[in-house]
C-alpha cells in the first residue's frame, strides 16, 4: 500500500464495539479493570490511550519504524530522547538547528551534565574527526531551517555506529513523505507534528519513531514514567490532519517551487534558498536521500530593513512563527524562531540577519505571487493593487 492510501485507509480503532469509521476520542483518564490484579489493554491514559495508539501506529508506519510515540510538543519529544543519555555523555549536533532545540541542549541538557558540541556535520571530514569516546548521540536536521543545509544521513549513520553512537534526525522540515531517515540508517526520527503532520496550525505536538525494539521499550517506559504524552483530543486533531498530508504537501511543494523560481528573477532578492531549485548547493546528497523539498522558501535581500519592510508589506503571508500549515506565512527567523540562539553564536555561524522565511500554503499560487509582487511594489513606493485579505464585515450578508 502506498503512503497516500495508508493515510486514509487504516483501522480507525480496533476493538471499538460500534465500528466507528473515524477514530473516537477516548477522553478518559482511566479504564475500569476486571479485577484488582487483572489489567485490561488500557488502564490509565498516561501509559496508554486508544486514540493515541492509533496515531502512534500511523506515524510508525509512515516512518517505517517499529514504534512511534506522541508527545505534547516537538521539544517534549526531543527532551524525551535526551532521557536516554546520562551525565557525562556528549551530543554531537549540527551547527544549524532550530532555535528551541539549541536552547534545550545548551540550557537544559547542560544542567543535567550532558555536553553538546556543535560542528558542521554537513562536512563528513569534520564530522568524522569530531567524535570522542563520550559521544553517544549525533543530532541533525536535513534540510535545515532556514539555511537549507543538507547532511548525508546514510554516511552519518555509518559514522555514528562505528563510534558506538546513535543518530537522531529531526525530519520536521520534509515530513515522512519527503524523507525516511530510519531507512537511511538513523536510529531516531523526530517530528514537530505542529508543522506538516498537523498542517492546520491547531495543535502543538511531537513524535519520536524508532526501528529498534529495545530502544522502543526504553522510550515507552520513559513516556509513561515522565508523563509527556499527547492528550486524546490533540491526537484526534492530528489524525484528521494527517489524512490530507499527501494532498497538502503535493500542492504546497509545487507552489513553493514556483515561488522560488519567481523570486530568482526579482531584482530585490539577492539569494533564494530552496532545495528544489536547479543549482541548489547540496542537490546531489539531497536527491539521494529525499523525495521531497518541503514548502519553505528563504530569501535574502542584503538588508535587514528591506527584509522587514517586505515581510510587513505582505498580505497573504501573515507574520507568524512556525511553518507547514495550509495557510501561508512569513517570518524573520533571527527575530523569531531562532532568537533563542545568542547574537554572537549566530554571527559566528554567519547566520544572515536579513533572511526571510516564507512558508507556502495551499492557496492559489497566482494569488501568492501577486501578493509578493505587490509587496515589492510597495517597497519601491508604488501603490499597486493590494491583495484583499479580510473581507470587511459591512458587506457581509450576515450584517
Ligand atoms: C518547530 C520545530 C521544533 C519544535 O517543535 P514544537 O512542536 O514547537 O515544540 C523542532 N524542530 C524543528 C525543525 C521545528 O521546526
Amino acid at each position: 500500500m502506498r503512503d497516500s492510501t495508508r493515510l486514509v485507509a487504516f483501522d480507525p480503532c480496533d476493538g471499538d464495539p460500534f465500528h466507528a469509521s473515524t477514530t473516537p476520542i477516548y477522553q478518559t483518564a482511566t479504564f475500569d479493570q476486571e479485577s484488582a490484579s487483572g489489567f485490561g489493554r488500557f488502564d490509565y491514559s498516561r501509559s496508554g490511550n486508544p486514540t493515541r495508539e492509533v496515531l502512534e501506529r500511523q506515524i510508525a508506519l509512515l516512518e517505517r519504524g517499529v514504534r512511534a510515540l506522541a508527545y505534547a510538543s516537538g521539544l517534549a519529544a526531543i527532551d524525551a530522547m535526551l532521557e536516554l543519555l546520562a551525565p557525562g555523555d556528549e551530543i554531537l549536533a549540527c551547527d544549524d538547528l532550530y532555535g528551541g532545540t539549541y536552547r534545550l541542549f545548551s540550557r537544559v541538557a547542560a544542567r543535567r551534565g550532558i555536553v553538546t558540541r556543535y560542528v558542521d556535520l554537513t562536512d563528513l571530514a569534520v564530522a568524522g574527526a569530531a567524535f570522542s569516546p563520550r559521544t553517544k548521540l549525533v543530532y541533525v536536521e536535513s534540510v535545515s531551517n532556514p539555511l537549507m543545509r543538507v547532511c548525508d544521513i546514510r554516511a552519518l549513520a555509518a559514522l555514528s555506529h562505528q563510534h558506538g553512537a546513535m543518530l537522531a534526525v529531526d525530519n520536521t522540515f520534509l515530513s515522512p513523505l519527503g524523507m525516511r531517515p530510519l531507512e537511511l540508517g538513523a536510529d531516531l526520527v523526530i517530528h514537530s507534528a505542529t508543522k506538516y503532520l498537523c498542517g492546520h496550525g491547531d495543535v502543538t505536538a511531537g513524535t519520536l519513531a524508532v526501528r529498534d525494539e529495545e530502544l522502543a521499550s526504553q522510550l515507552a517506559f520513559l513516556h509513561n514514567a515522565t508523563g509527556t504524552a499527547l492528550g486524546p483530543h490533540d491526537c484526534s486533531l492530528l489524525l484528521r490532519g494527517l489524512k490530507t498530508l499527501d494532498l497538502r504537501l503535493e500542492r504546497q511543494q509545487r507552489s513553493a517551487g514556483a515561488i522560488a523560481r519567481h523570486l530568482l528573477d526579482r531584482p530585490e532578492v539577492r539569494l533564494v534558498r530552496f532545495p528544489g531549485l536547479p543549482g541548489f548547493p547540496s542537490s546531489y546528497v539531497h536527491k539521494r536521500q529525499a523525495t521531497g523539498d518541503g514548502a519553505v522558501v528563504c530569501i535574502e535581500t542584503g538588508d535587514d530593513e528591506t527584509s522587514r519592510r517586505f515581510v510587513e508589506a505582505l498580505r497573504l503571508f501573515p507574520i507568524r512563527v512556525s511553518f507547514g500549515s495550509v495557510g501561508s506565512s512569513a517570518s524573520m527567523p533571527c527575530a523569531m524562531s531562532h532568537a533563542s540562539i545568542p547574537d554572537e553564536v549566530r554571527k559566528a555561524r554567519k547566520f544572515p540577519s536579513d533572511i526571510v522565511r516564507l512558508s507556502v500554503g495551499i492557496e492559489d499560487v497566482r494569488d501568492l505571487i501577486a501578493d509578493i509582487d505587490a509587496a515589492f511594489a510597495l517597497l519601491r513606493g508604488e501603490s499597486g493593487p493590494q491583495v484583499e485579505v479580510k473581507p470587511s464585515l459591512g458587506t457581509s450578508p450576515c450584517h
